[in-house]
């Protein structure tokens, strides 16, 4: 096992990521940018060291100053959490040319999956199921472009290779306003990701987010556990998370899990990793996969009883994987709340100092967050600071337990998104479960309407 790691992230997942080295006995390193010198967490670890100013560009993605922190410290491995440089192929091929140790999967599995063509293309040849679409990148010629569009059927959605985070993407309902959707996101590619390759898709109209995660060793050892539905999404980003997922095949889904375990083997993938699919009568459609830990790993920690965190350091240190698929017996459900500093109404960022801080906690709840009493969220980061976890013996009992977290939970000095959660966890819909990944903004845009 490794002696010290050094954390290259902020916030709660820096958090979680020294919880989970401190379990293991392993000493942590935690970077900072300057207004963050004063985080608790970065007191907790045991060493720390500044890497720049607020901008992330200038610290949290300043490669030569995180590798340089590392050979300071002595730290053998490091582990990037989400978001920032967890995904950067080039980074991890520089942490381990660097000599140390990238806690996540080979460089060439990063870069393979974070081309959506390529990624796609390696999911079928594994026989993941995929959202039927082109094959591969779309051809320059228009004629092409309306003949594949014509086979695939309207409504299509035209997507770049190198998109990321909710952008890249068009949707086209006709044929007269095709040509037009794929220059635009081909020169919009271009700007945004510097790859203007783009591709087609069967636009799904009322699909649901349906997500597996996988753990797999560096011999070819995988499993996965179980599913999430994030289905509950404003812009393409995730507001409530749970597991399992209410109301779905399960038997097809058990053939898409063991596929998904499959394609690690067959890929040589290594670490957590996520496949995300959108679900819609009955069937399941890949879209892409997550080379990382995701921030709503918890649901799934809390009914499989596996530290993912632990598992993502101990497979790096080239353990064998400990489980095999028929240990995986996830039990009772887990829903997540992503708890956001902003207006709940108009979802504007609301940064500065949190005065009280009163967490909510009971049998069931957990919370991982790094706030506290007099901590400033800074304006310069993604607004979630923290998430509040309830696990039930039943979905029912999930829910009621996160009502009554919600109800405890004290924020004052900034605005957080906890009236929204509220309501959500009244809302009859979401009780049912199973809502599309459109009923969060459908919901909203009713309430603007309505008032
Ligand atoms: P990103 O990497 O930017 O998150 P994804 O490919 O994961 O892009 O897609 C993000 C979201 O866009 C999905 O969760 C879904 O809401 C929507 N989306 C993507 N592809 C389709 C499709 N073929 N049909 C309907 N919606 C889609």
């Amino acid at each position: 096992m490794f002696e010290k790691v050094l954390i290259a992230n902020r916030g709660e997942i820096a958090l979680r990521v020294l919880r989970a080295c401190r379990e293991l006995g392993i000493k942590t390193v935690a970077v900072h940018s300057e207004v963050d010198a004063e985080a608790k967490y970065v007191k907790l670890a045991d060493e720390s060291v500044c890497i720049g100013p607020a901008a992330s560009s200038l610290s949290y993605l300043n490669v030569p100053a995180i590798i340089s922190a590392a050979e300071v410290t002595d730290a053998e491995a490091i582990h990037p959490g989400y978001g920032f440089l967890s995904e950067n192929a080039d980074f991890a091929e520089r942490v381990e040319k660097s000599g140390f140790v990238f806690i996540g999967p080979r460089p060439e599995t990063i870069r393979l999956m974070g081309d959506k063509v390529s990624a796609k293309d390696a999911m079928k040849a594994a026989g993941v199921p995929c959202v039927p679409g082109s094959e591969g990148a779309l051809p320059e010629d228009p004629k092409e472009v309306v003949k594949i569009a014509r086979a695939i059927g309207y409504p299509v959605i035209i997507k770049a290779a190198g998109g990321g985070g909710g952008r890249g993407m068009r949707v086209v309902h006709t044929e007269a306003a095709l040509s037009n959707a794929v220059t635009m996101t081909r020169s919009e590619a271009q700007a945004a990701f510097g790859n203007p390759v783009v591709y087609m898709e069967k636009f799904l109209e009322n699909p649901r987010h349906i997500e597996i995660q996988v753990l797999a060793d560096s011999y070819k050892n995988a499993v996965w556990l179980g599913e999430r539905d994030c289905s509950m999404q404003r812009r393409h980003q995730k507001v409530i998370e749970e597991a399992p997922a209410p109301e779905i095949n399960r038997r097809m889904l058990n053939r898409v899990g063991d596929r998904c375990a499959e394609a690690c083997r067959k890929i040589g993938y290594r670490g957590a990793g996520t496949f995300e699919f959108l679900y819609e009568n009955g069937e399941y459609f890949f879209i892409e996969m997550n080379t990382r830990v995701q921030v709503e790993h918890p649901v799934t920690e809390l009914i499989t009883g596996i530290d993912i965190v632990q598992a993502q350091v101990r497979i790096a240190a080239g353990e064998k994987l400990w489980l095999r698929q028929r240990d995986i017996e996830p039990k009772g459900h887990a829903i997540e709340c992503r708890i956001n500093a902003e207006d709940p109404f108009k979802f504007t960022p609301s940064p500065g100092k949190i005065v009280n801080w009163h967490p909510p906690g009971g049998p069931g709840i957990r919370v991982d967050s790094h706030a506290y009493s007099g901590y400033t969220v800074p304006p310069n980061y993604d607004s979630m600071i923290g998430k509040v976890i309830a696990y039930g013996d039943t979905r029912d009992q999930a829910i009621r337990r996160m009502q009554i977290a919600l109800s405890e939970m004290m924020v004052d000095g900034i605005k957080t998104n906890i009236p929204l959660h509220q309501d959500l966890l009244r809302d009859e819909r979401f009780i049912q479960g199973g809502t599309s990944i459109h009923y969060l903004e459908e919901k909203l845009a009713a309430r603007v309407g309505g008032q």
